[in-house]
């Protein structure tokens, strides 16, 4: 009998085609048309789709990741292999991340896109569904959480990100590399899956209530008091180095904990994540964690964001948010 594959379209470019000769693109495929176009697909497993939405993916909601996530999950307990959710490259790294954090089922569920729409010459969407399908079937990637694959790389959701606005090999995970490749048609990894921390809950279906601010060079610290002033739950800010911010901001930063507002740093470089102690001027980030300001260790500006939703939405606060962060900051 057929392994059961379920695969659910999220709209992006792996969706869009041109509406007329020469036209810009535009979502326009659902999930029955992106398996049509791959037919190896039928020789691999018995596959069930459905279309989550049709979008790019700058528009795609927490409501639309939360839909995605309740299907792959009954789809995998009614007896599915493996899952893969189609999905625009832009912001794919940040619903793998959410999915990821939420996945609590052994079976592999596959981030997939495209980078050249269903309709040019080259297009990659169908060597991208069929590699994700292969993973996702795969024994060898059950474990590991959400896994991302595109151009025949395997990377896992928490380091994945995307590098290039045009390149077909545009997703890395900086530092550490993919965790494994398709080759020959088989899903190969480099090591056995490491340990997990535990999946959280899901969050209610609704406004992402944490900001995201990047602290540039002459930061006067105005941006932080507006976006604070905007009613924000939960700030995050992109730091520059090991988690720096200027004079100016890491007042204004400090008088947000006092106040009661959770702040998290993240690194806006694209390897090694924050530090704890290795200067101690104002601004930086040993001043700031005395001043109460959470660290995102490795995790960028944009997952820490989506890390900190999902626990504020579970109760977690104080010291308990802190270790929480600090279990899922080391990636
Ligand atoms: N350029 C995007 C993509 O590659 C569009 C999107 O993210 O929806 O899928």
């Amino acid at each position: 009998m057929q392994p059961i594959l379920a695969v659910a379209a999220m709209g992006g470019t792996i969706a869009m085609t041109a509406p007329a000769p020469g036209a810009a693109a535009q979502p326009r495929l659902d999930a029955v048309d992106l398996v049509r176009g791959v037919p190896e697909l039928g020789d691999l497993a018995a596959v069930l789709v459905t279309s989550v939405c049709t979008k790019p993916s700058a528009s795609v909601e927490v409501a639309d990741v939360l839909e995605a996530l309740t299907w792959a999950r009954a789809q995998v307990d009614d007896g599915a292999s493996g899952v893969v959710v189609t999905h625009g490259t832009d912001t794919l790294e940040e619903t793998a991340y959410l999915l990821d954090l939420l996945w609590d089922r052994p079976e592999p569920l596959v981030v997939t896109g495209a980078m050249r729409q269903a309709d040019l010459t080259g297009t990659d969407a169908p060597a991208n569904l069929l590699a994700a399908a292969r993973v996702a079937l795969a024994t060898e990637a059950r474990g590991r959480g959400v896994l991302v694959v595109l151009n025949d790389e395997i990377h896992l959701a928490v380091r994945v990100t995307k590098e290039s606005s045009t390149a077909l090999d545009t997703f890395a995970s900086p530092g550490f590399g993919p965790v494994g490749r398709v080759q020959e048609r088989r899903a190969r990894f480099a090591s056995p899956p490491a340990a997990r921390p535990a999946p959280l809950p899901p969050p209610e279906a609704g406004p992402v209530d944490v900001a995201l601010v990047e602290a540039p060079l002459a930061d006067d610290g105005r941006v932080v008091r507006a976006v604070l002033a905007a009613g924000f739950r939960a700030l995050v800010v992109d730091g520059s180095g090991l988690g720096h911010v200027s004079a100016a901001t890491s007042q204004v930063l400090a008088t947000a904990v006092a106040d009661g507002v959770v702040v998290v740093v993240a690194s806006r470089t694209a390897r090694g994540g924050t530090g704890r102690a290795t200067y101690g001027y104002i601004g930086s980030e040993a001043q700031l964690i005395e001043a109460g300001v959470l660290m995102a260790g490795e995790l960028s500006g944009r997952k820490a964001r989506l890390l900190l939703h999902v626990l504020l939405h579970a109760g977690y606060a104080g010291a308990e948010l802190a270790a929480a962060l600090e279990a899922r900051a080391r990636v």
